[in-house]
């Protein structure tokens, strides 16, 4: 049985009592393979949260902390402590003309949000709907879909310390925010944890429906509500439901290349799909893979996405070998054919990433 504590709980019942030893974490991961956690545990507020890090901190145990799990590589079984985040609440703070602010603690559902908002009206993260997760990891590795990243609406996050248990507010512009990565996949990982986000959204019409062909989808008058279901719509038709299908969203982020790069692949590959990036031109990763002949293809229990090739799946293993395996003969392939190295998207467990967190003053 998995014990939760809440700030009652948490009164009356030591922390051993909530922490269990040697768990799987096939339900905590959507590739769902079957790894262990040595110690695990749910928080579902910030003082079970204080008392779990004090814990590992006394006996010197790495801190791992799981959302959803929708964007992880578990790739062998996690020593010290695996933290399940779970904390809740939204709350809503009129800003004035046409704003309005949201502070939502980490555990809450993702997507959940976006549905809540586009009830409300507001409009700011209604193309990021349905992407997995939780609240608390979207900043983690900047999330983004159809021109819409987090860092458009994000104001601030609420972090905790592992080592100091002090809790404070960073500014989004000081985590580092970038396409599909922040410090907290980086230099923070593991030591600095979200334990909220505030997000300013807008009331009045703000829609943006010139990325992914979302404007030739939208049927009838473009609203909030239309956009959010053709959003739904369209990444059900494309990609996997992790719940029928193991997998964890785009494995490979879109290179980002130089103009020189890309003049003299266009000239080899005149349909190579591409975009411009900031100062270079990012390709679509997913073209790549496909073209080197990988979509569909199946090695071993797991596979590449027949819909969508950069998506790999697990059919039916436990283990992430093969899936290492797969990824190494694409980005062999992809490297051997275009000169491109591909990056992985998901975080891999357990991570030889070292902390490097700055000293920050305790905002409360
Ligand atoms: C079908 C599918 C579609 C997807 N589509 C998209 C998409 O369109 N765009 C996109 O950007 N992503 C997409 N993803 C990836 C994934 O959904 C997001 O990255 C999501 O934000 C991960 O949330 P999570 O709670 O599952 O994080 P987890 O997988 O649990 O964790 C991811 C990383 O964040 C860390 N972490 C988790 N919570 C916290 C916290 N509170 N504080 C600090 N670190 C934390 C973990 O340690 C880990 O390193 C998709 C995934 C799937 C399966």
């Amino acid at each position: 049985m998995i014990m939760r504590f809440n700030t009652t709980d948490y009164l009356a019942q030591s922390v051993e009592d909530a922490i269990q030893r040697n768990i799987s974490l096939a339900a905590y991961n959507t590739f769902r393979f079957a790894y262990r956690a040595e110690y695990f545990a749910v928080a579902d507020s910030i003082a079970s949260l204080k008392a779990l890090l004090a814990w590992a901190k006394e006996f010197k145990q790495p801190v791992t902390m799981i959302g959803g799990g929708s964007n992880l590589l578990i790739a062998a079984d996690v020593s010290g402590l695996v933290i399940i985040n779970r904390l809740t609440g939204i709350n809503v703070r009129e800003q004035g003309g046409n704003l309005v602010g949201l502070t939502v603690a980490a555990g809450e559902n993702w997507h959940q949000l976006v549905a809540f908002t586009v009830t409300q009206g507001w409009f700011g993260i209604e193309n990021l709907a349905l992407i997995p997760g939780t609240v608390g990891a979207a900043p983690v590795q900047n999330i983004g879909a159809y021109g819409v990243e987090i860092k458009d609406v994000l104001v601030r996050v609420q972090v905790i310390n592992a080592l100091s248990g002090d809790v404070y507010w960073v500014n989004a512009q000081d985590c580092g925010l970038a396409y599909r990565d922040s410090y907290f996949k980086g230099k923070w990982k593991d030591t600095l944890f979200i334990t909220a986000v505030e997000l300013s959204l807008k009331k009045q019409a703000a829609l943006l429906l010139t990325y992914g062909g979302l404007s030739e989808r939208v049927k009838g008058e473009p609203s909030l509500k239309a956009v959010f279901d053709t959003v739904c719509e369209v990444r059900r038709e494309k990609l996997p439901d992790p719940s029928e299908l193991a997998n964890a969203g785009s494995f490979f982020k879109n290179p980002i290349i130089s103009h020189a790069q890309h003049a003299q692949l266009k000239a080899r590959f005149p349909s190579l799909v591409s975009f411009p990036f900031e100062k270079g031109i990012k390709l679509a990763a997913g073209w790549l893979i496909d073209q080197a002949g990988w979509k569909g293809k199946q090695y071993q229990g797991v596979g590449v996405y027949e819909k969508q090739a950069l998506v790999l799946v697990n059919y039916s293993t436990q283990s992430a070998d093969a899936l290492l395996e797969l990824e190494a003969k694409i980005k062999h392939s992809v490297a051997t054919l275009y000169g491109v190295e591909l990056e992985r998207e998901p975080v891999q467990l357990p991570s030889p990433v070292q902390a490097d967190v700055p000293n920050m003053e305790t905002q409360g």
